[in-house]
This record gives C-alpha cells, sequence and structure tokens, in this order.
C-alpha cells in the first residue's frame, strides 16, 4: 500500500542511523510535520537539535495525510463552539490560518518543490438530509462567527446533486511528503542532525537522555513529536485512536475537481493531484477506531464503489491508510507534559495536524527559548496547553474511550480460543489464541511461514487485534500497532511485541 505523495519519486534523502551518543541542547523525537517544524524553530533560534525518526522522514502520518490546509477544522468548528466557546473557535482558526501563512512562507525561502497552492474549501451536503443540513448551517454560523467570509458552493466543480453548500477562500493544498522532505533537507543543511532508522525506546528525563536501540542523545529538552506521545502517559485516556483510507485514482473522462471537498454523506474527502501530465482524484472516508476494523480489504472496495458512482473512474492508482488521535475536548494538546521540566508534547490533532502540526513547532520552541511569543496578538496558545483539566467538556468522550479501554481488556483476555493446531491458521491470516495459559498473536504467511509473538502490547498489556487490511496487529485500546515481526510502526509502544518460540 502506498500513498500517492510518493508519485514520481520523492525528495528522500537518506540520513544516517544513530551509532554514537552524542549531546544536543534539544532532541526531537518524530520526524513528520510537527517534528521537522519544531526542529527548523529551534535551529532558527541559535539552538543545536537532534532529530530521530523510528522510520523515515515523512513516513508517517504525514505521509499518510490528504495534503489540505485549512484554518477551518474537518469535522467542523460547530461542534467545537458548543464544547468551547465563539473565543475559542476565533482562536483556532486565527491560530491555523497563521500557521498556513507560515507553511507558505517556509515554502518560499527553501524553494521546496510541494505544489503549495491557495484553495477553496468546500462543504457539500449531498443528500437530502435534515440533520446534514442542519450541520452545515451551524457550521455556516460558527464560520462566521470565527470571522470567515462565508459564500455559497454553487461553483464546486463535483458531479453530485449538491443540495446545500459553502465554500471559504484563501486555504491551501500541498504534497505533504514533498513539503516535509524538503523542509528536513532545508533543517539538515543549516545545523539540525537527523538519524533515521533509531527508534527511541526509552527516555530517562532526569538525566535528559533518549536511548535509541544502538546509542543515546543527551539533551536539555525532549520533544515528543511522535503523533501520540510515547510510553504511559494520562493523556492517552483523553486520544481516539482510529483508521481512515485513501485511494487515488484516474478517471476515463470528467474533470478532475479542484479545491478541498468535504462531502458530508455522512463524510468523505475529496481532492485532485496533478503530477506531471498525470492527474488523479483522492478520495478519503471509512474511518474506524483502531483494532476494531473489519479484516480484509473491503474499505477500499467501497471506496471504489462510492466514487464509481459519480466520476468515471478508470482505476485505481494509489490505495493507503492513516491513523488520528482524536481529542476528547477538540482541541490539540501542545506544549509542556506533565510533571517534566524538560520534556514536551503535541496531541491530538484529529484530521487537522498537518496544520496543528506547524503550529506546534510554533509554540513548542516559544517554551523551550522561553522568548515572548511573537503570535500573541493573533491567538492565545494556553488554549492548547496540554496539561489543561477539562473533565467538563471531555466527560462523554473521555467515559466511551475508557469503557472501550475496560472493554477490550476483559472481553479479550477472556474470548481468546485456545489453540488446538496451527491448522487454525490460515495462509495469509493472522489469530489471537491461548497456548499454555499465554496469549499469542499468530500469522501464517502466504507460503506457509509462521511468526509468532506474544499478544500483549508491551504498552498497557491489552491484547493485539488482526488487521487484515494492513497486514498488521493493531492495539485497540490507544492504538499501537505492530508489523508481523513484532516491530513498532506507530502508536505509544516503544517496544515491539516479543517474539515467541513455534508451537509444535
Ligand atoms: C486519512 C487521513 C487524512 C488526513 N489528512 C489531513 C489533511 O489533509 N490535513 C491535515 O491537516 N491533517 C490531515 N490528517 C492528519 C495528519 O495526517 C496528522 O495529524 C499529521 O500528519 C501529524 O503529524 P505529526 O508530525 O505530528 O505526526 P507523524 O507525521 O505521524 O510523525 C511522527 C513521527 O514520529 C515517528 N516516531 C514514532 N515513534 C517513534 C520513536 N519511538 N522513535 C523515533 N520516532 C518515532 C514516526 O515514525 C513518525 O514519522 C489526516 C489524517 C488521516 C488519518
Amino acid at each position: 500500500m502506498e500513498a500517492i505523495w510518493g508519485i514520481g519519486g520523492t525528495d528522500q534523502h537518506h540520513y544516517p542511523t544513530l551509532n554514537e551518543d552524542i549531546s544536543a541542547d534539544a532532541v526531537v523525537i518524530g520526524a513528520g510535520i510537527t517534528g521537522i517544524t519544531t526542529a527548523l524553530q529551534l535551529a532558527d533560534a541559535g539552538m543545536d537539535v537532534v532529530v530521530l525518526e523510528a522510520l523515515a522522514v515523512g513516513q508517517g502520518g504525514t505521509g499518510g495525510s490528504t495534503g489540505n490546509l485549512y484554518s477551518t477544522v474537518a469535522r467542523g468548528l460547530a461542534p467545537l463552539r458548543k464544547t468551547w466557546d465563539d473565543a475559542t473557535i476565533r482562536d483556532v482558526v486565527n491560530a491555523r490560518a497563521l500557521a498556513i501563512d507560515h507553511i507558505e512562507a517556509l515554502v518560499e525561502r527553501f524553494g521546496i518543490d510541494c505544489q503549495f497552492h491557495r484553495r477553496v474549501l468546500y462543504h457539500i451536503a449531498k443528500a437530502e438530509d435534515k440533520q446534514i443540513l442542519e450541520t452545515l448551517d451551524a457550521e455556516r454560523e460558527a464560520m462566521r462567527c470565527a470571522g470567515l467570509e462565508v459564500k455559497s458552493a454553487e461553483d464546486a466543480m463535483l458531479p453530485f446533486q449538491m443540495t446545500h453548500g459553502l465554500k471559504i477562500e484563501g486555504q491551501a493544498q500541498f504534497n505533504p511528503l514533498r513539503y516535509v522532505q524538503g523542509l528536513a533537507r532545508a533543517v539538515s543543511q543549516q545545523s539540525v542532525r537527523i538519524f533515521e532508522g533509531s527508534p527511541v525506546r526509552e527516555v530517562k528525563y532526569p538525566q535528559g537522555v533518549v536511548v535509541t536501540d544502538k546509542a543515546t542523545v543527551t539533551a536539555h529538552h525532549i520533544i515528543h513529536a511522535t503523533h501520540t506521545p510515547k510510553g504511559i502517559n494520562l493523556l492517552h485516556a483523553s486520544l481516539l485512536p482510529s483508521r481512515e483510507y485513501g485511494i487515488g485514482v484516474k478517471l476515463n473522462s470528467g474533470a478532475y475537481p479542484e479545491g478541498i471537498f468535504f462531502v458530508h454523506d455522512p463524510f468523505h474527502s475529496l481532492r485532485s493531484y496533478r503530477h506531471g501530465d498525470e492527474h488523479y482524484l483522492v478520495v478519503i472516508g471509512e474511518q474506524h477506531k483502531t483494532g476494531e476494523g473489519q479484516a480484509d480489504a473491503a474499505y477500499f472496495e467501497r471506496l471504489h464503489a462510492y466514487i464509481s458512482e459519480h466520476f468515471d473512474v478508470e482505476s485505481i492508482a494509489y490505495r493507503w491508510s492513516n491513523q488520528q488521535y482524536s481529542p476528547a475536548d477538540g482541541l490539540p494538546y501542545i506544549g509542556r507534559m506533565h510533571g517534566k521540566d524538560n520534556a514536551y508534547l503535541a496531541t491530538g490533532f484529529a484530521a487537522d495536524g498537518l496544520t496543528w502540526g506547524s503550529l506546534a513547532g510554533m509554540i513548542i520552541a516559544d517554551l523551550v527559548t522561553r522568548r515572548d511569543s511573537p503570535w500573541r496578538t493573533h491567538f492565545d496558545s494556553s488554549r492548547f496547553d496540554s496539561r489543561r483539566f477539562t473533565p467538563g467538556k471531555s466527560a462523554m468522550n473521555w467515559a466511551r474511550e475508557n469503557a472501550s479501554v475496560t472493554k477490550h481488556l476483559a472481553k479479550d483476555y477472556l474470548g481468546t480460543r485456545n489453540l488446538k493446531e496451527l491448522a487454525d491458521v490460515s495462509p495469509g491470516q493472522g489469530k489471537v489464541m491461548t497456548l499454555k495459559g499465554e496469549k499469542l498473536a499468530i500469522y501464517m504467511s502466504h507460503d506457509g511461514e509462521l511468526s509468532v509473538l506474544s499478544a500483549v502490547c508491551p504498552h498497557m498489556k491489552c491484547l493485539v487485534h488482526w488487521n487484515g487490511a494492513e497486514t498488521s496487529w493493531d492495539c485497540p485500546c490507544h492504538g499501537s500497532r505492530f508489523d508481523i515481526q513484532g516491530e513498532v510502526i506507530e502508536g505509544p509502544a516503544y517496544h515491539p511485541l516479543a517474539r515467541r518460540e513455534q508451537p509444535h
């Protein structure tokens, strides 16, 4: 599975693995848009910065996103307004608009070839559905209240029967992978040392030591730019991890629509992307909680069927999926880590993290350098404080999420069948089974090769579930994901699933 953003070759520069102990003023863990933006801001402030990336620059959530940049939020300002207030949504819009301007300025400053263009954002209601129409009416009001100029969406180039629509201008799109790779190249040419293939396995906060497989980094400041904080963190109880799917298709005929399209039916996101003479239509949807999905490729088939209803689709050229972490009270968590003087984090971006992540880089750099925020006339950054406690605003989602964790802990442990014979696992399939009291995650390849791992997620001891659509083991509790060798793909777990002997 490959996202569309690697089309035509990426701007991938290969960075070395960390294999000797080093020190720095600040170490950033994670080289997505948040980590690289933070590294740049700190380097611009004169700091010596190291970035440690488990995989490769941009290959996490950033490279799996849709590349849309908007000052609202995808699931609507209206729900945020209801949870918070008018002043908060104004701050959200001002902060996010500033972050988009900042991205545009960086594209120009470093000459990054990532197809950054200003675009219109459309919200389109397709169905004559009372609830959807009310949602859009509330959104229009919230947008106006937040200071946005809202217009009618009559010019939307979509072959849909549109019942209702609105648009805002001055938003943007780019290729997120090319952007973050370009930015990484630029910061590495300044002074930032980037290491890939260097997963962090432990952080010793009192000593300021970050431990990878082969070596350590000692630093005054430690920044978790890992999409969700690594290790045990109270914030995990306030973050709902979910997966969503994308396909990039070629059309036989008809126009590729230009803009950011949020289609409420109940929700799909659409955009086009052009590479040279090649044009693609991207559609995103089919969201479900991580670890609770169907174990097959049905999501892609449904996206294909959906888009084929409206467009003359020739073929699917790309398919991929991505993870998001939705915050219980609707706002991202950006700032200091609870109880730690030398650590910072940025998470809870839902499906809006290219902009939030860029903003996080700006806010965290202000905190680390202790400078007066240059953005304070535009928005109040304390709104996004990672240490805020908002039980009234989070209660419903918090309770739902934690009930789900409890349910998985109880039901999964009790409901796992005993392994009688290996023939219970078919080729290409994974199963969690009990052998001599131990919970095992057993996968058989199409060639009949077995991989046997402990099914216990090293993060908080929930049992992983098989994800057949992506050939991975996914933890339904806090979103950690592992490949069939057990190595961490993403999520809060620091360590792989433990390997076990093959049963006889
Ligand atoms: C389907 C989908 C579409 C989306 N589209 C958009 C969009 O159009 N616009 C938008 O604004 N947002 C979008 N988002 C959200 C967006 O993708 C993310 O919020 C954003 O990319 C987060 O960036 P990040 O840098 O914080 O995290 P990431 O890009 O995930 O970077 C974190 C990095 O940390 C690394 N890491 C993790 N653990 C370790 C470790 N132990 N040691 C070292 N490194 C580690 C990872 O490998 C990864 O590279 C979308 C989300 C989904 C699910």
